[in-house]
């Protein structure tokens, strides 16, 4: 079976662009291991007695500014992984080109098992346990997979509560009225269809009504569709953990189907009762007969399982790590263009950084100026990416990766 271990995978995918491009080795060496891991037991008193649930803080690199990431809570999370992604946030922190270095965190838990009351304790203790470690010029969280402004508002307060003063800039993703950013809750989905659409134009393959398959109907797989339905493309298979839809034209009314998600019916019982449109249910949309398939979830699921049968000619990657090195093989020798993670859902944390600025410099952007910038930083970004890929003729995430690279490099010889 391969390996779906993301750390070593991100390992290997360091060690590969080393070998391809001119780096100093002592930034590599220094990129093989995050500076620091925090590891906690984050307590919750539960009707059933006291819980202990593990959790980690990655703190990969800080180079180029403060680490910054998200924190994830779900039942899957891991040291590696959390390892893996914090290494992920370093490198996609230096392609998008904000000043901060690569964070990431994360609980072992299923948040749907606890209550609103337990999932605030929860966050109130593991806030607690890291507050040593973040603040604004130190270590930026950040919303990741089931954490959300809500969430980020505790850990504001409860770290208010701890240094003595309000530090609003210790987490992005807040909510608007506790100095949030107008545009960050669209920011990840909207920048991958910016970044998507730009792609295609820049290769000369956008063709009008091009066809879109899309994995996870989270937060990112939602703005994600909705923007590229503004932008003339159709969507016509969306998947979520109850299961694929397959559509006979485009779904249009995308938007009542998101909303009624978030009442307790299925994806399926919500397209029926806003769509006219005929569907399948036993598809897979990963293996849809689309031009484009993007996997907004989590990660390995693309894999040797399913590669062969993949048919879009380009893949999105608005996840953190979707594709397996082996799978990521078997694309690229078929001729599909990989988007990678670390430029193509690089929009979120584009605007956690005009969030952060916004809050260490009293200012207020509205919705028109925020799109305005992320939509220049992904286009700036990908067009970096597209030319060290001709220029050295490398895979798009090879590109990436070097275009992160020459960024830390950069940073760290800058006072030299
Ligand atoms: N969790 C998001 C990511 O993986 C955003 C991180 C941030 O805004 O700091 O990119």
């Amino acid at each position: 079976m391969e390996d779906q271990n993301p750390w070593k995978r991100a390992q290997a995918e360091l060690k590969n662009i080393a070998s391809k491009v001119k780096v100093s080795p002592k930034i590599v060496t220094r990129l093989t291991e995050p500076d620091r891991v925090v590891e906690v037991s984050v307590p919750v008193k539960t009707k059933n007695g006291l819980k202990l649930y593990r959790g980690y803080r990655s703190q990969h690199n800080n180079i180029l500014g403060p680490y910054k990431g998200g924190i994830r809570y779900h039942q899957n999370v891991s040291l590696d992984e959390i390892k893996a992604l914090s290494f992920w946030m370093t490198m996609k922190n230096a392609v998008i080109d904000v000043p901060f270095g690569g964070g990431k965190g994360g609980i072992i838990v299923d948040p749907k098992t606890l209550s609103t009351e337990e999932l605030e304790e929860m966050t109130r203790a593991f806030t607690q346990r890291i507050a040593d470690i973040i603040g604004a010029t130190k270590d930026v969280p950040a919303p990741d997979v089931n954490t959300n402004p809500q969430i980020m508002s505790w850990i504001v307060d409860e770290y208010a509560k701890i240094i003595g003063k309000k530090d609003l800039a210790v987490v992005t993703g807040k909510p608007l009225e506790l100095g949030g950013s107008q545009g960050r809750t669209e920011a990840t989905g909207l920048g991958g269809a910016y970044c998507l659409d730009y792609i295609l134009t820049k290769l000369g393959k956008k063709k009008p009504g091009m066809t879109v398959a899309i994995q996870g109907l989270g937060n990112v797989g939602s703005y994600l569709s909705l923007s590229l339905i503004e932008m003339g493309y159709k969507v016509v298979a969306i998947a979520d953990a109850s299961g694929d839809l397959c559509a006979a034209e485009a779904i249009t009314d995308m938007n009542s189907i998101i909303e009624c998600k978030k009442s307790d019916k299925d994806l399926w019982q919500c397209y029926k009762d806003h769509s006219d449109n005929a569907a399948v249910k036993e598809c897979k949309v990963l293996e849809h007969k689309v031009d484009v398939i993007a996997p907004s979830a989590l990660e390995n699921v693309i894999t040797t399982k399913n590669v062969a049968n993949v048919k879009a000619n380009f893949v999105l990657e608005m996840a953190n790590g979707p594709t397996t090195a082996e799978a990521d093989k078997v694309l690229n020798d078929k001729g599909i263009i990989v988007i990678p993670d670390i430029l193509a859902n690089a929009g979120g944390v584009a605007v956690s950084y005009f969030e952060w600025y916004q809050n260490m410099h009293n200012e207020k952007w509205t919705k028109d100026e925020v799109f305005k910038k992320l939509k220049s930083k992904m286009e700036s970004a990908c067009d970096k990416v597209l030319e060290l890929s001709k220029k050295h003729n490398l895979t798009l995430r090879e590109a990436a990766y070097a275009s992160a690279l020459e960024r830390i490099e950069a940073g760290e010889y800058k006072d030299n």
